[in-house]
């Protein structure tokens, strides 16, 4: 579903962030990119939705090269949360998630219902959340819309770049819950960046261990515990 070959980002600075890195993410399959701050990681998933270009390397999603893919469709086909989850501060949930919908060209009834469907899937209530501004919302609350948002245009791909970092323990808890029990249902291809190891191994079928710009060890979580 996502493959790398061979790539090498070097910024123009002269920064190696990513050191000809080859690895595959299969269909349905939610794999954790985990390591230090600053070892490529963010830069990786950036390059997967053509945020950032590499300097050299392949990237195929669902079997076709990125570099020659219309940039608007690939976006299409890819969901993307972050730790900021870039909601719009003045709308409200439900237009934050029905935006999507509409500008893919749902009619506004039906992208609005489509939104008040995913908000509840993410676990909020549309009656009460779905008027809020995002202010309005704990920070687990909101990073629940950026997830339901991510979700509106059906995308088989999900990139999250820490997408549960700015909540507390406790909260941070239900929410990987949550979403495993969402994935269990939606199947999607995930690359999920995080720099705690036990989210890691939590939520992922399998992990990318990073050193520098590089991928140490990708394996399971069973393999990535057992190992010395
Ligand atoms: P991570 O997500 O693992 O924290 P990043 O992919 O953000 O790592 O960064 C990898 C390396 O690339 C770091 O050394 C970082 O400072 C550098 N870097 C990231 N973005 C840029 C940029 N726009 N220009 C120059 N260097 C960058
Ligand atoms: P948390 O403990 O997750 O940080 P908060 O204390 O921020 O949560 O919020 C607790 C509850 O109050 C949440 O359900 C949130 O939606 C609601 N809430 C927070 N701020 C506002 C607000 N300005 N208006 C209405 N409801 C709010």
């Amino acid at each position: 579903m996502i493959r790398f070959e061979s790539v090498t980002k070097r910024y123009p600075d002269g920064t190696t962030a990513v050191d000809d890195l080859s690895f595959e993410v299969a269909e349905g399959e939610l794999v954790t990119l985990v390591g230090p701050s600053g070892c490529g990681k963010t830069t990786t998933m950036k390059m997967v939705n053509r945020l950032i270009d590499p300097t050299s390397g392949r990237i195929f999603v669902e079997g076709r090269d990125i570099a020659t893919t219309d940039p608007v469709r690939l976006r299409r086909r890819i969901g993307y949360v972050i730790q900021q989850t870039g909601l719009f501060p003045h709308r409200t949930v439900l237009d934050n998630t029905a935006t999507v919908p509409h500008l893919l060209g749902r009619p506004r009834k039906q992208s609005r219902d489509r939104a008040a469907e995913l908000l509840e899937r993410v676990g909020l209530d549309p009656a009460v959340h779905g008027p809020r501004y995002p202010e309005q919302l704990s920070g687990g609350e909101r990073q629940r819309v950026g997830v339901a948002r991510a979700l509106a245009a059906d995308p088989p791909v999900l990139l999250m770049d820490e997408p549960f970092g700015a909540v507390d323990p406790v909260v941070r808890d239900r929410l990987q819950k949550e979403f495993l029990r969402l994935q269990a249902t939606l199947h999607k291809t995930v690359l999920l960046v995080t720099h705690d190891i036990e989210e890691a191994i939590r939520l992922g079928d399998r992990i990318a261990v990073y050193g520098q710009g590089r991928i140490e060890q990708y394996d399971t979580p069973a393999s990535v515990l057992g190992a010395p």
